[in-house]
């Protein structure tokens, strides 16, 4: 007999984690933060509700941090198992969580200003580099399709999800005594959409299956109608003279434009001749997908000649900016660029900068393409409510053309789903909608009943035995 209790992600989209207790070993699948507003990742300060000396090992799905992002504080407080991921999750996971610490110890340090003004007692940052160095020191990675033996009861296989590179559905046999048990672990399901991965893996056979619910409630715009409104708007920014501002995630979403960029450059669709990736995080990220140009889809035949020689390679006129002297370089560029930066939803980074340069010039086009959620600044543009904004202390007014690009996700939606369950042969096993707020999950169940699978949404603490 195994358990499984639901400790994070559960009712929720971040925070993923999940306790598997066997007879012999204890491991958890993923360690994530939780993230969003601040009652939300003050869950991330309260104590795990296990000791994490006893934890075996880890099985993570992919580097997003909200999978991997408590794993340091996990090593911190006595984990030594180690961690398995599949082999492009590996590099992800150093460039992910470094930066993570990073961003923790400047947000603890101005905290503590505040603090130190006001006498009140001093933070400590949920971790440091030093335990981001002792987690990457117990990384084993596992190739995509092959079974190992991670503990004496469990073997573990990585398929891929087609989310971000490395991301993983995950499958666990546990071994019993008179019989083998099958965990499958969709970790997050990737579009089939997406140009640069291979679609989700197909599984057909689980007793206990965890499903994530994230876009449970609604289907994509179809792809035509984004690219169309892109090609569209580069060819108005470039009549008018301005800019056009994309603010993308470092992971996936940035390799996914570029790609796309270079298509429509193909087409002659691409009348700029400076395109500037202004990020770091996201330099790095697209040097770790070109290293591991052979995971990609092999669809594009163009893209599988070129991409070896890089990303530069593809879209002609693309410029990294890697320094701040390099970043207010491009500041000051006012019109005729394509400028790429972070943070996805404009809660930071070097994003914040090129707003407040574009957002009050009546020629420049501000472009998302990702969700937003509530409370951040590009909610705030998307919803267009506001005539002025707030950045970097100063007043700016919003005179720039905002455009939302509905296609680009990351996730499956509703149908792509239902579909890559519907995948599962009888007796079809054992579901769990996980991943996913309340009104997308339930949704998503609605769905499942109506073919006659009973799905259930276990609660944060929930336990299931098999
Ligand atoms: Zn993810
Ligand atoms: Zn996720």
């Amino acid at each position: 007999m195994s358990q499984l209790t639901f400790l994070g992600a559960t009712g929720q989209v971040t925070g993923s984690c999940y306790l598997l207790e066997t007879s012999n070993s204890r491991i958890l699948l993923d360690c994530g933060l939780f993230q969003g507003s601040k009652s939300t990742e003050l869950q991330n300060e309260i104590p795990f509700t296990f000791d994490p000396a006893s934890i075996d090992a880890v099985v993570l799905s992919h580097a997003h941090l909200d999978h991997c992002g408590r794993l340091p504080k996990l090593v911190k407080e006595g984990f030594k198992g180690q961690v398995f991921s599949s082999e492009a999750t590996f590099p992800l996971l150093e460039l992910m969580l470094k930066d993570a610490a990073h961003l923790l110890l400047r947000d603890t340090e101005w905290e503590n200003k505040r603090r130190e003004r006001a006498g009140k007692p001093l933070l400590q940052p949920l971790y440091t580099l030093e335990d981001v160095e002792a987690l990457l020191s117990l990384r084993q990675a596992i190739p995509y399709n092959e079974s190992r033996q991670i503990l004496s009861d469990i073997d573990a296989s990585f398929h891929e999800a087609g989310h971000i590179l490395g991301s993983s559905i995950v499958q666990l046999e546990i071994q019993e005594p008179d019989q083998v048990k099958t965990l499958v672990f969709s970790g997050d399901l990737g579009n089939p959409n997406a140009p640069l991965l291979r679609d989700p893996a197909i599984i057909t056979k689980a007793d206990i299956l965890l499903l994530e619910s994230t876009y449970g409630d609604r289907d994509h715009q179809p792809l035509d109608n984004t690219l169309k409104e892109l090609r569209e708007t580069l060819h108005d920014a470039a009549q008018s003279g301005g800019n056009v501002i994309i603010p993308a995630f470092a992971v996936g979403r940035t390799q996914d434009l570029i790609y796309w960029l270079g298509k429509l450059q193909r087409e002659g669709a691409v009348p700029q001749q400076q395109i500037f990736l202004d990020s770091p995080m996201a330099i790095g990220a697209s040097q770790i997908y070109a290293d591991h140009a052979h995971l990609f889809n092999i669809d594009d035949p163009e893209f599988t000649r070129v991409a070896p020689n890089g990303w530069q390679a593809w879209l002609s006129g693309l410029r990294y900016s890697e320094t701040a002297e390099d970043s207010m370089a491009v500041n000051r560029i006012t019109g005729g660029a394509i400028i790429i930066a972070g943070s996805g939803m404009c809660t930071g980074g070097r994003i914040r900068h090129h707003l407040k340069y574009n957002l009050w010039r009546h020629n420049a086009h501000i472009v998302i393409t990702g969700f937003q959620a509530e409370g951040t600044l590009g909610r705030t543009l998307v919803d267009g409510k506001k005539a002025t904004i707030k950045i970097l202390g100063s007043e700016v007014n919003v005179a720039a053309k905002i455009h939302t690009l509905g296609a680009l996700s990351a996730h499956a939606d509703q149908s792509q789903l239902l579909q890559w369950a519907g995948h599962f042969e009888q007796p079809k096993p054992r579901l769990y909608l996980i991943h996913g707020e309340k009104n997308a999950a339930l949704s998503l169940q609605t769905c499942f009943h109506r073919s006659g699978w009973n799905a259930n949404i276990p609660k944060p603490g929930d336990s299931i035995s098999f």
